[in-house]
């Protein structure tokens, strides 16, 4: 297990870095939130420009509960994933409604939110609050069994518990939240998915998948399903005043709540 000196190395090269993204430095809990429910399944590139954008539209948590899900939606559309625009959505109207549009301040409390998991309960109270809490997510994880050179497939409970151990055995006693936006931004940007940065990496001394050569192999991840193949058809249905029939989908599942033309899959 790599010691304080892992933290050190890492918030050297997170201190002395110069990549300006609009969230960094902020300490509000909500700014935290957005840039993470965004950073989920997107890439930082995109988000910074949505993230600004939105903000712009909804600077607060109360506008954000004021306004209609259509306009929610909106000001996400092309992000992709809108299930994380209506779970915003929803949580500002129950953190307006129900504690004055206040964040609980500690991790456990944060989790008990609507659509607040573990990793995003840890990353607002570290970083917002300065709790001490680790995070994990697909981009740590990444990281974390790179570093210990993991042979063992993801996914599993006993793996998963393994790697929250190790995520809260290498935590710094302090400045936490800085710690894990640099796990985080290392995971991002340098420690990637296919094409590790290695040579650029501030941790490359401790990490035994990078000893070893077998960066591309970790983590070892359990095969994908194949894609399904699906056969759909859509009307294209105009009035005498050449307005377009819309139709709105169901709230939840695939592009929830978004409009489309009618129609649908082409079954028996
Ligand atoms: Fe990832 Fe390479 Fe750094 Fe290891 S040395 S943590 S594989 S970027």
């Amino acid at each position: 297990l790599p010691d304080t000196q892992f933290a050190e190395a890492l918030l050297r090269w997170y201190d002395e870095r110069d990549t300006p993204m609009p969230w960094r430095g902020s300490r509000n809990p909500y700014h935290i939130w957005l840039s993470e429910v965004m950073l989920q399944q997107t890439r930082i590139a995109t988000v910074k420009d949505y993230y600004t954008q939105f903000l712009q539209r909804f600077p607060t948590i109360e506008a954000l509960a004021q306004a209609s899900l259509d306009e929610v939606l909106k000001a996400w559309e092309g992000l992709g994933y809108y299930s994380r625009a209506r779970n915003l959505h929803r949580l500002a109207q129950v953190l307006v409604q129900e504690q004055q549009g206040r964040f609980p301040t500690t991790t456990e409390a944060l989790q008990q939110l609507p659509g607040i998991g573990r990793y995003t309960a840890a990353a607002i109270a570290s970083i917002a609050f300065g709790a001490r809490a680790a995070v994990l997510d697909g981009n740590v994880i990444r990281v974390l069994t790179r570093l210990i050179d993991l042979p063992d497939e993801i996914g599993s409970p006993r793996v998963t518990q393994q790697l929250w151990d190790l995520a809260e055995a290498l935590l710094p006693a302090e400045r936490c939240g800085d710690y894990n936006q640099a796990l985080m931004d290392l995971g991002r940007m340098i420690c990637v998915p296919r094409r590790p940065v290695c040579e650029r990496c501030p941790v490359q001394s401790f990490c035994l998948a990078y000893a070893n050569g077998t960066q591309q192999q970790r983590p070892v991840k359990k095969q994908k399903a194949p894609l399904p193949n699906v056969r759909a058809a859509a009307a294209v249905i105009r009035n005498a005043q050449d307005r377009l029939l819309l139709v709105q989908r169901p709230a939840e599942g695939l592009l929830g709540g978004l409009w489309m033309l009618p129609g649908g899959k082409c079954e028996a």
